[in-house]
């Protein structure tokens, strides 16, 4: 057994320091037996000197490292005479701990290898400190959970491997209701106890690739993958509020919480890792205000038409102070009288980068805000400044202006309609009118009422807008004293071809007439249209079929140039009365089962029964003829003539039918012929009979009545 005496060591003192140095020191001769070791050496190890020397350093192996580490540490001290690193050996107790060792070769004057010196520092203190420190900065001392920095690292990780592997990943956050409370009452300490129990049980739901972390207070994150659908995130969320809500027994005492949680669900929120953690706060905020104890959902799409908003709102604002609004005016005009009787501003915003907007686009995204306010009060100014321009030119036409509910419905909105005036003394009050939406209007009737009657004293008139649409009942229209109702466009459009539009129309001609209204058609597109408004009463049109909305400065030159339709003229001294107006239907019937015929020829399904198909008394015309009509009119040879062409009608009409069901077309095409021939015959008639109720004498071919 080799010894320490055939090594020749260091002098006195150098023996001194090698044998009380804090680093373990080991020397192996050139077989790499163990000479020499000192005190730190035992120390660390566990051997004595006299269990170690004489053995090789494979005893203390630990079985971490693998053979090629060892080849290379030899490499190393060959060809460079050093090695160190961090290595893992095994104490005499069998502990595995971890060390700094560094080697150094000795050569002796010949380059042979005289020994070699081993010195290490077991650092398994150093890691557990660096360990411990780590926990501190990545975990809650409290819960022991992961913290927020922990979190948003797993969370980075996590939304990368849900985006790679397509898996839905719930982003949620828990908030304790009541917890201040609880804190408050009983004291900090429970308050702590409560928390780490709550802790507990969140870890419970989560699985080992799951991160549930305390964020801070009384908040937690929950961040759960592989949720197979929506049913089992909606599942997990139920079972997070049981647990959170069940109570906490702490020394005997319970204690009850219950708790809100917000959830987001990446990829449907395909926002970044800190933004899906604001998202499911934003949630949790919205589970609170929905009554606590609850879960909320984020909705990404609300969430990006809230954001699409504000960009609106801002975009507007700047619009507004940048002098991009403008106003567009659509004409106004009295069937009867040919007459241009006002114009309607209508907002356009001249917007820089997608041109001129309708307001359609925007206004709706800012009538719950106060920039409609602002806006609308812009818009009575531009108006007021158009009226004065327009009357200094020697135009003195009446101006309508829209104002929105939330403008109507301000306290201050008399005040502010007299500053605007105020400001614009050349401008006559009574040319200006606003409109409100019936919607508005009812919304408040007492304090519309309220505006009306001031603005009144001050000149200004009113209409209610989009008449028809509000539901209004008779009481309402009593208390809502507006001089003028604009039937709204969506009744106007198809008042030719669907009967209960018309019925609408006359019914809301009637109510105005009745109290004493004036009445505006909105959205006019054919003459035709205007015929019929005029034969209800409505005398006053505005439309596509008079004129599009144009910039101001082309009013002007619209006006010098407008012709009235030519056929509104022939209508324009005819007078009727309420109880006429079934006269005026019927011809629509008519032309409507005719119409039903041609769509079948066309190849759709039959639109008419078999009694109203092949019974002259069965059909809409028929009911009014033999009903109503005879009631009224069968005295009058007008109206008897009608009779035979009306059987006429409804004998061909069966026989094309059946001609098509047959497939032959050819021969079907013919009847239909005859057909129209009828069905103008049956309007000329009737034409003469409305001329001969008006008091009038049968004049122009009024077969010509645009349908066809
Ligand atoms: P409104 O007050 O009922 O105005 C009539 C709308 O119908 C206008 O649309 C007009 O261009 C359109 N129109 C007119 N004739 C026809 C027609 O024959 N056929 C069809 N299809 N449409 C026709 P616009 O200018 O897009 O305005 C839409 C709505 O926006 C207005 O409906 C009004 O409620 C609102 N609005 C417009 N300007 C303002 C404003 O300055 N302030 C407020 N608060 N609202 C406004
Ligand atoms: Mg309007
Ligand atoms: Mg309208």
């Amino acid at each position: 057994m080799p010894h320490s005496s055939q090594f020749s060591i260091a002098p006195h003192l150098a023996g001194i320091a090698l044998e009380h140095t804090g680093d373990g020191i080991m020397i192996t001769d050139a077989d790499n037996r163990i000479v020499y070791v000192n005190r730190a050496f035992s120390e660390v190890t566990g051997y004595t000197p006299e269990e170690a020397i004489g053995e090789t350093p494979a005893l203390f192996k630990s079985g971490h490292h693998d053979a090629a580490f060892y080849q290379g540490m030899w490499r190393a001290l060959r060809e460079a005479g050093q090695w160190q690193g961090e290595i893992w050996d095994r104490r005499k107790n069998g502990d595995i701990y971890p060390e700094r060792l560094s080697i150094t070769a000795v050569r002796d004057g010949d380059g042979h290898i005289e020994c070699y010196v081993a010195v290490f520092t077991d650092i398994q203190a150093l890691l557990r400190a660096e360990e411990k420190l780590q926990r501190l900065t990545r975990f809650d001392a409290l819960t022991e959970l992961p913290n927020r920095a922990q979190l948003s690292e797993r969370l980075h990780q996590l939304v990368e491997a849900s985006r790679s592997n397509n898996q839905l990943l719930a982003v949620m956050l828990l908030d304790l209701d009541g917890f201040k409370n609880l804190n408050d009452r009983y004291g900090h300490a429970l308050g702590d106890r409560v928390l780490v129990a709550i802790a507990q049980r969140l870890k419970q739901v989560a699985r080992s690739s799951d991160v549930v972390a305390r964020l801070g207070g009384d908040e937690f994150a929950l961040v759960l993958r592989g949720l197979p659908h929506m049913d089992e995130v909606e599942r997990v969320a139920g079972r997070i509020l049981v647990l959170a809500g069940a109570p906490c027994e702490i020394d005997g005492q319970r204690y009850e919480l219950t708790a809100s949680l917000g959830i987001t669900l990446f990829p449907f929120d395909s926002a970044d890792p800190d933004t899906l953690l604001r998202h499911a706060d934003q949630a949790m905020y919205q589970a609170k205000e929905g009554g606590r104890n609850r879960y909320h959902l984020f909705d990404a799409e609300q969430d990006q038409q809230a954001q699409t908003r504000r960009q609106l709102l801002d975009r507007l604002a700047g619009g507004l102070a940048n002098d991009e609004l403008v106003l567009h005016y659509q004409p106004k005009v009295n069937l009867r009288t040919g007459q241009v009787v006002g114009v309607e501003a209508l907002l356009r915003w001249q917007h820089p980068e997608l041109g001129l907007l309708l307001p359609g686009t925007f206004l709706p995204h800012i009538e719950h805000h106060d920039l409609i306010v602002e806006t609308g009060e812009w818009v009575v100014r531009q108006a007021l400044a158009q009226i004065t321009a327009w009357d200094r030119a020697g135009l003195t036409i009446p101006v309508s202006v829209n104002v929105a509910a939330r403008q109507l419905l301000r306290k201050d909105f008399v005040d502010c309609m007299r500053h605007c005036l105020g400001d614009f003394p050349d401008a006559p009050p009574g040319r200006l009118e606003l409109e409100i939406l019936e919607s508005a209007a009812l919304e408040n009737t007492r304090h519309v009422r309220g505006v009306i009657e001031a603005c009144w004293g001050m000149g200004v008139g009113f209409a209610l807008d989009d008449f028809g649409t509000g539901y209004a009942s008779l009481s309402y229209l009593r208390d809502i004293p507006a001089e003028t109702l604009k039937i709204d466009q969506s009744f106007v459009r198809d008042v030719l071809e669907d009967s209960d539009d018309l019925t609408l129309v006359e019914g809301i001609i009637g109510l105005a007439t009745a109290f004493r209204r004036t009445v505006v058609a909105e959205g006019v597109e054919t003459p035709e249209q205007g015929v019929l408004l005029m034969r209800l009463g409505c005398d006053i049109a505005q439309g596509y079929g008079i004129a599009r909305p144009m910039p101001a400065a082309d009013v002007v030159a619209w006006i010098a140039a407008y012709q009235p339709d030519p056929q509104w003229a022939l209508w324009a001294d005819t007078h009727w009365e309420m109880s006429d107006f079934p006269l005026l239907v019927a011809q629509y019937d008519h032309i409507k089962w005719v119409r039903r015929i041609l769509l079948y020829m066309d190849g759709a399904t039959l639109q008419l029964g078999s009694a109203e198909l092949c019974d002259h008394h069965q059909c809409r015309f028929g009911h009014w003829y033999y009903g109503h009509g005879r009631r009224r009119y069968g005295r009058l040879q007008e109206f008897t003539d009608l009779e035979p062409i009306h059987i006429a009608v409804h004998q061909i009409g069966p026989e094309i039918v059946e001609l098509r069901k047959a497939g032959k077309l050819e021969q079907a095409r013919e009847q239909v012929h005859e057909l129209l021939a009828l069905k103008d015959q049956i309007l000329e008639k009737l034409s003469n009979l409305q001329h001969c109720v008006a008091g009038k004498s049968a004049e122009p071919d009024f077969t010509q009545f645009g349908l066809f």
